[in-house]
């Protein structure tokens, strides 16, 4: 037998005749996906625009997270923690990876991406005490429609990861608001409150984690229902997929 042939495996012939007949494509560039590639082909893979947020605790996110926050009287906040796994702009074909998971039921492929975002958080020391994994919640109605809520599967790998408890019990979303309000401080009011926050004792480092990170309001919204429930000395820090620039 021909050696090539002889190593082929059952699971690899399939992948072959399933590409054959239904060709996988590249969640980035959109191009044909070969037999080794994985969601991404090898070329978007080398220049994939890793944020390295995760390696300071003072970045571009970070800063822009914590200058949204509206700090309650009487509490001295600390400078909060945050990071994403990449970059993407209006131009960037990347930005595919959260849209595909938010609207196109991507759930495996977003789950590998999550993957890497909790693995980097992993080997930094200033996420290793954190003690509950928070997604963003979404309003009942619109998880029902959707089926699922994005945060909460990237929630789910960034908890594993970290080996913390994912807690979707902390936030929930009782009021709907709508996604697009124009003003940034009627943004940061209205959508605080509809967040509704039920921190238990003993927790001492909240991870918030959403799918993309654009003006960071949704994320202060978050924040400030947190913090109206937990002292300042609980840690509050953010992490997402995507980090928007040039906006
Ligand atoms: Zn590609």
């Amino acid at each position: 037998m021909d050696p090539l042939f002889a190593k082929l495996d059952l699971k690899t012939t399939c992948r072959a005749l399933a590409d054959l007949l239904m060709p996988r494509l590249c969640i980035v560039c959109g191009r044909p996906l070969n037999m080794r590639e994985e969601h991404i082909c090898l070329g978007c893979e080398m220049d994939f625009p890793y944020t390295r947020f995760w390696e300071s605790t003072h970045n571009a996110m970070a800063d822009e997270f914590n200058s949204r926050i509206v700090v309650p009287e009487g509490v001295r906040e600390r400078y909060c923690y945050a990071a994403a796994l990449f970059f993407y702009n209006s131009q960037s074909n990347y930005r595919n990876i959260a849209r595909e998971l938010k609207y196109n039921f991507r759930i495996a492929q977003g789950k590998v991406f999550a993957r890497r975002l909790g693995d980097a958080l992993a080997g930094a020391e200033h996420f290793a005490d954190v003690d509950a994994v928070v997604p963003v919640p979404l309003h009942w109605t619109r998880r029902w429609k959707r089926g699922y809520n994005q945060a909460e599967v990237i929630a789910r790998e960034v908890a594993e990861a970290l080996g913390a408890p994912l807690r979707t019990d902390i936030l929930s979303k009782p009021r709907r608001r709508s996604s697009q309000v124009r003003s940034n401080a009627q943004a940061r009011a209205g959508i605080s409150g509809a967040f509704k926050a039920d921190v238990p004792e003993g927790i001492r480092h909240i991870l918030l984690v959403d799918d993309t990170f654009t003006t960071g309001s949704t994320l202060a919204a978050c924040h400030a229902a947190l913090r109206q429930c937990v002292p300042g000395d609980v840690r509050i820090s953010a992490a997402t997929l995507a980090f928007v620039r040039n906006r």
